[in-house]
């Protein structure tokens, strides 16, 4: 078989990784971080960035359910991994025969590992979630004070270890955070009321772990800050001190000159003010490139920042580059690091109307991976 150049492809810088999770350590200084992979590593790759974390001082590693956590056991990862969002009748056996810990929503969970952990003859490490105010997943006020006496009552029975308590913001604004973090305190009170004594205490996501530090106590779960991409739509990853991990790259395909006038791509929503070159660049929105950013976006092509011309389609988007010499073959960054002059994951996010987390997760299948450092 012949090996193609991939007509697009995301670099994946894996030393960007891992010195992102350098730089949050340091800054952050909680005892504790979970590197967050879920969503196969929010687009970047689930197991190389895990990988790389953990050798940037992650201690822990969270994902959203239990099959991506056995997709990193079935990579050999031997780091701690949480999972914490799991449907009506969860596989907690086999969370446990892989050494996953199950963060708990309910008081049916509490049951529900309690019991799998009799039939698997293993302990099961739970971290105990209270709704404080994102009213998604978590045990409902209401519930918390029989929840963490049934914890506590598994706990003595032998077959459950409160290892965590957690909890997660709606990082509406900083009122609303402070006032999610008295609610989380409570519920801390409560349950060491009720004989709990959980060894890591966990509310902040990136955005509260670098700007509230009230919310981090001993432990911070750290997704998108750590693939250098921004939490906040108006602020910089560089304001932190992190370097976006990765470069989603083409090539010009074609080029051919237009008269003013002329129409460019579904609609004819562009038409060139003057004469122009354009060039054909092959990716689109089945590759993740929103269809949202038609004619807002820009890409860079030899270094040169080119907007896009009409509508985004599904296989292809067409820059407008003036005079440039663009020729057939040349480099195309969609986004990248800005500090190369390339526009970044938040450029396309405002473009788009979206954030930038969309931005790097959606990339479409016919995107290759390739990973660079570490
Ligand atoms: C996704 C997620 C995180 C990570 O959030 P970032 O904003 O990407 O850091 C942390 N905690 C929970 C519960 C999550 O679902």
């Amino acid at each position: 078989m012949s090996e193609l150049t991939p007509l697009r492809e995301a670099v994946i810088d894996l030393d960007a990784i891992r010195g992102n999770v350098e730089t949050l350590r340091r800054t952050i200084g909680t005892e504790h971080l979970i590197a967050v992979v879920k969503a196969n590593g929010y687009g970047h790759g689930a197991v190389p960035v895990a990988r790389a974390a953990l050798t940037g001082g992650a201690d822990r590693l969270g994902v959203a359910d239990l099959a991506e956590a056995l997709e990193l056991r079935d990579a050999g990862i031997t780091a701690p991994v949480l999972a914490w969002l799991h449907d009506s009748d969860p596989d907690f056996d086999a969370a446990l025969a892989a050494d996953v810990e199950v963060g708990v929503s309910t008081l049916a969970q509490v049951d529900a590992l309690a019991a799998a952990a009799e039939r698997v003859g293993r302990i099961a490490v739970a971290h105990l979630k209270l709704d404080t105010g994102l009213s998604r997943n978590g045990v409902a006020p209401d519930d918390w004070p029989q929840a963490v006496r049934a914890a506590r009552a598994a706990e003595e029975a032998g077959l459950l270890q409160v290892t965590g308590i957690f909890s997660h913001l709606s990082g509406t604004d900083a009122e609303s955070d402070v006032g999610q973090a008295d609610a989380f305190d409570r519920g801390l009170a409560e349950a060491a009321r009720a004989g709990l004594d959980p060894e890591l205490v966990h509310l902040a996501a990136s955005g509260a772990a670098l700007t509230l530090p009230r919310a981090r106590y001993n432990m911070v779960r750290i997704g998108i800050a750590m693939y250098g991409v921004s939490p906040f739509p108006e602020r910089d990853p560089s304001e932190f001190g992190l370097s976006p991990a990765m470069t989603l790259r083409s090539r010009v395909v074609a080029v051919r000159r237009i008269p003013q006038g002329q129409g460019v791509s579904y609609g004819h929503t562009y038409r060139a003010p003057r004469d122009t070159t354009l060039a054909l660049v092959p990716v689109g929105y089945a590759d993740g490139v929103p269809r949202q950013a038609s004619g807002r976006a820009e890409v860079s092509i030899g270094g040169k920042r080119h907007p896009i011309a009409g509508r985004v389609a599904m296989d292809q988007i067409v820059s407008a580059v003036g005079d440039e010499p663009v020729q057939v073959g040349d480099d195309v960054v969609l986004f990248g690091d800005p500090a190369t002059g390339a526009p970044s994951a938040e450029d396309w996010a405002r473009a788009a109307d979206t954030i930038g987390y969309e931005i790097v997760t959606r990339l479409g299948r016919r995107v290759t991976r390739r990973y660079v450092g570490a």
